[in-house]
């Protein structure tokens, strides 16, 4: 791989006697790693069940493993979301936040969603995340990851950074800046990332960073929290980039830098800046607006009394005006003016008469129903590739899961379970 010239020049500079280690980095094949997603499953539990090969713990994230292995992401656990696959350095960022159960979170520039789905995981379920994506396809991809890890407590809007910062104002305990930048950590991962760099850029994206960051500074609460990344190593994109931002914002201190290098740690590299707001003000919650209607609700109980083996409260089933019923998570703000790809977890569609369970329900809620029909890893690749499997089940809707796991919903019609997985996730080949 030829790296741009004018790059290696200005890391020369930076690293001195360092710099043939860093150059001798780029002739190793990239770092990967998979996050087990420790809200469906414990990382040792994991460990002793996998599949294939897990090499050593990453250092900075304890549920996650190195990996060596090729097609992880089409393996049935995968579509279990027991794990989501990550460049390792991307990881160290996430845990920075220190996140606590119960508080508000904001994933500002969240898509595909690997720092959000950490986040979630260290949430344990509790409190609220946002995870906001500007970019629409990308949205989509990130609303489908939080889909397929079984996370009940988050939202995903698709808006730019100024429109959140005027319509939340400074509600959030937390906020997470993974910003777009030059992307010199990805490299080895992206040729495209090689491609596109010229001094020109990493200055337009360092201007475009700013931008980004004035509007998080107005989202975080006085007390709060804000952790800034990068995948790039340029001055003007990590350490210079905290230095203005302190100097536009007096009002947050620096607790601390961090910066991986390829040379230094297993990991293709990454920068993070924890800043801690310690004035300013803290604008008031709206509460989410639950809009109900008492049919569907009923046609909700109805299911949920069969499927569940239990009536689920219907206080925080929200019905939107595509007919699509969600839960909302408790203590979720009011989302005006942004597009919404979720809005805690999507339950199902009320068709006026009956309800209709969603994907999403089997996965972020299908551990806890009656009704399951459990295969095992051989048996799920059939469910994945769309077929029927045969079960002696009763009639009616069920949760279909590779042993204990969720990975989809299913209808049970006199011994045999009617497929309904939604047909762009059926993926599986292997
Ligand atoms: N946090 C993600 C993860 O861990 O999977 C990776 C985020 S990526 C580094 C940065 C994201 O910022 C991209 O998805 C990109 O579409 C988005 N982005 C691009 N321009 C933006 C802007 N002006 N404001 C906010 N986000 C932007």
């Amino acid at each position: 791989m030829k790296l741009p010239e004018e790059f290696l020049r200005i890391m020369q500079k930076r690293l001195g006697d360092a710099f043939p280690a860093f150059l001798h980095s780029y002739e190793t094949p990239a770092c990967r790693a998979l996050r087990v997603n420790t809200g469906k499953i414990s990382a040792a539990e994991f460990a002793a069940r996998a599949p294939f090969p897990l090499g050593e713990r990453v250092e900075w994230e304890q549920s996650a493993f190195y990996v060596d292995g090729e097609k992880l992401g089409a393996d049935v656990y995968h579509f279990a979301g027991l794990y989501y696959l990550q460049e390792p350095s991307a990881m160290c960022a996430a845990p920075l936040l220190e996140v606590k159960e119960g508080e508000l979170v904001l994933d500002l520039c969240a898509a595909p969603g690997g720092k959000t789905t950490q986040l979630a995981a260290d949430m344990g379920g509790s409190g609220v995340l946002i995870a906001n994506e500007i970019d629409f396809k990308r949205a989509k991809i990130l609303s489908q990851n939080v889909e397929r890890m079984g996370i009940s407590n988050c939202a995903v809007t698709c808006a730019s950074p100024r429109t959140l910062a005027e319509h939340f104002g400074a509600i959030f305990d937390k906020v997470l800046v993974d910003a777009p930048c030059s992307g010199e950590g990805m490299f080895k991962k992206e040729e495209s990332a090689v491609l596109e760099w010229s001094r020109e850029n990493v200055l337009g994206c360092a201007a475009r960073q700013r931008g980004i960051l004035d509007c998080a500074a107005n989202l975080v609460k006085a007390g709060g929290r804000m952790v800034y990344s990068t995948c790039t190593f340029s001055e003007e994109e990590d350490e210079g980039q905290v230095e203005d931002f302190l100097r536009r914002h007096p009002e947050f201190a620096l607790l601390s830098m961090k910066k991986l290098l390829p040379h230094e740690v297993r990991g293709e590299g990454h920068f993070a800046a924890v800043f801690e707001k310690q004035a300013g003000e803290t604008r008031r919650i709206k509460p989410c607006k639950i809009s109900s209607n008492s049919d569907a609700n009923r046609a909700f109980s109805t299911f949920s009394d069969k499927f569940f083996g239990e009536i689920l409260p219907t206080d925080r089933v929200h019905l939107g005006q595509d007919r699509k019923m969600s839960l909302v998570p408790a203590g979720m703000p009011q989302p005006s003016g942004m597009f919404l790809f979720r809005l805690g977890v999507e339950l199902g569609e009320w068709d006026g008469r009956v309800f209709k369970p969603a994907h999403a329900l089997a996965m972020a809620l299908g551990n806890r129903a009656a009704r399951k029909v459990v295969l095992s890893r051989e048996e799920a690749k059939t469910y994945l590739r769309g077929e029927t499997v045969e079960n002696n089940l009763s009639d009616g809707w069920c949760a279909v899961c590779v042993e204990e796991f969720p990975l989809g919903i299913g209808k049970c019609v006199s011994g045999t379970v009617k497929n309904h997985l939604p047909k762009a996730l059926r993926l599986y080949h292997g």
